[in-house]
């Protein structure tokens, strides 16, 4: 990547601005989120919940009970959607032996994730992850033996994931989708973290990942209701900051322009490009009070990383021994679920996973107007970006603001010339003063396809620290 040095002012470089912004994303012929179907996603429930319990320490090698037989029908339903695909999808286990832990390991035993890989067109170093986990549990988190159905936590997300490998294997995109069905949640998010690991030693750029863990319930059991939201949890601090970048926000901001936030920030977008969709409500913390999730061991790597979940809990209906006390039913079991809620939380993961593969990664910038008028940002050009979108915000601001966006095409160098390409980098003369706002820049494809902003703060960047090393 060419950093430049060069600041041109906007006038010096007119024919980078774009009159109008260009056709959006939405506006695409094609939106696979309608391809969804509850009646597939409704058969695929009925089939991992016909395993009695995917608990992590029940069986590996009975053929029809256990976490062994259902991973093995999940490699193997993979494998046929691969087939429908003419052979688009790589599909393998990705899992290791964990040692006792003296928690919830009490012996050595094997976490098998079923991944399936639909490698990019033209940057499949560069990936996108939807993921859910598909072990179970009842009231006893070590109970590897008693009916475990796990319908929405989270058989919800894992009859999702397949959905979406069914529709999106349909089209090619130039980045790697990886559709992970993992284990070992309930067990201490391991399968997680050996999935995190593998995408680190493969060397591959994590763009974003979609934890959706219980996105089929609408009620909780105080009879309160929301059919029209899904949570998403977003960090504020990054997981990997270190005590030198904490000094930098000190100085220069970034608490709340971590990745994951900014994540969040644009699959609300996503949601809104369909008013009459599921909408996303933002929670601005890691996860629920105390709570945990699979999108955890990759914030820890310094993974752009977020949680999908349901917007009202249902504790009579997780984690829960199936029974009936003093008139109420417990249980996680398929009955509970709402197909309609389940089906549109799907559609949603699905539109985003195909503007979000389609999309560049958010570029590395930084905002220089520390004592003076006005503001100059830079930014590395990004490959498969065909322009970029430049916003901000109020420092109290929630949302980047809608109007007074700027939109820049990249145009290569000029052959012949020494000039450096003009659309990364612009100069703000009109008294926008940088102590005053944050700074944000998609990267965009030609078919319209913009990422999450990456904001010109330090830690801003959509890489692990250690790679962000210039902001
Ligand atoms: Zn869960």
């Amino acid at each position: 990547m060419r950093k430049l040095s060069l600041i041109a002012a906007l006038a010096a470089t007119p024919l980078a601005l774009l009159s109008a912004a260009p056709a959006s994303a939405q506006e695409a012929d094609n939106d696979p989120g309608l391809e969804v179907s509850e009646e597939r996603l409704r058969a695929d429930m009925d089939t991992i919940v016909s395993f009695g319990t995917r608990h992590t320490l029940s069986s590996q090698t009975d053929p029809e009970r256990g976490i062994g037989a259902a991973v093995d029908w999940a490699l193997a339903e993979f494998g046929r959607i691969g087939d429908a695909c003419g052979g688009c999808l790589e599909v393998l286990p990705v899992g290791r032996v964990v040692e006792p832990d003296g928690r919830r390991i009490p012996e050595p035993t094997l976490i098998r994730n079923a991944v399936a890989i639909q490698r990019g067109t033209e940057r499949p170093n560069e990936v996108i992850i939807v993921q859910a986990h598909y072990d179970s549990r009842v009231t006893d988190p070590l109970n590897g033996v008693d009916d475990a159905p796990g319908a929405n936590d989270d058989g919800s997300g894992s009859v999702m994931v397949l959905e979406a490998s069914r529709i999106l294997s349909q089209n090619e995109y130039p980045s790697t989708i990886i559709y992970a069905l993992l284990t070992g949640e309930e067990q201490g998010l391991f399968g997680a973290g050996i999935l995190a690991d593998w995408v680190t030693e493969q060397g591959m750029t994590v763009k974003a990942v979609l934890n959706n863990d219980m996105i089929g319930n609408s009620c909780g059991s105080d009879g309160f209701c929301d059919p029209e939201h899904v949570r998403v949890f977003s960090e504020g601090l990054r997981a990997d900051s270190t005590a030198e970048l904490r000094a930098r926000q000190r100085r220069f901001g970034g608490e709340n322009d971590s990745p994951g936030r900014n994540l969040s920030r644009w699959l609300a977008g996503v949601a809104a490009d369909y008013p009459d969709g599921m909408q996303v409500r933002q929670i601005w913390r890691t996860d629920r009070m105390g709570r945990g999730g699979d999108q955890i061991p990759f914030l820890d790597r310094g993974y752009p990383a977020v949680r999908v979940t349901v917007s009202v809990e249902d504790y009579e209906h997780q984690h829960q021994d199936l029974r009936v006390e003093d008139g109420i039913t417990y249980g996680d079991t398929v009955d509970e679920i709402d197909f309609d809620y389940l089906t549109r939380s799907s559609v949603l993961n699905v539109r985003a996973l195909d503007r979000l593969a389609r999309a560049p990664m958010p570029p590395v910038l930084s905002a220089n107007g520390a004592v003076r008028t006005d503001t100059s940002l830079e930014w590395d050009h990004v490959e498969g970006a065909d322009y970029y979108v430049i916003a901000r915000r109020r420092t109290d601001a929630s949302t980047w603001l809608e109007d007074n966006r700027s939109f820049m095409h990249f145009d290569e160098t000029p052959t012949g010339t020494n000039e450096p390409p003009v659309g990364t980098s612009i100069e703000y003369v009109d008294g926008r003063r940088a102590d005053d706002w944050l700074f944000g820049i998609q990267a965009c494809s030609a078919d319209g396809a913009c990422s999450p902003f990456a904001t010109a703060v330090p830690g801003g960047a959509f890489y692990p620290l250690e790679v962000d090393s210039e902001d």
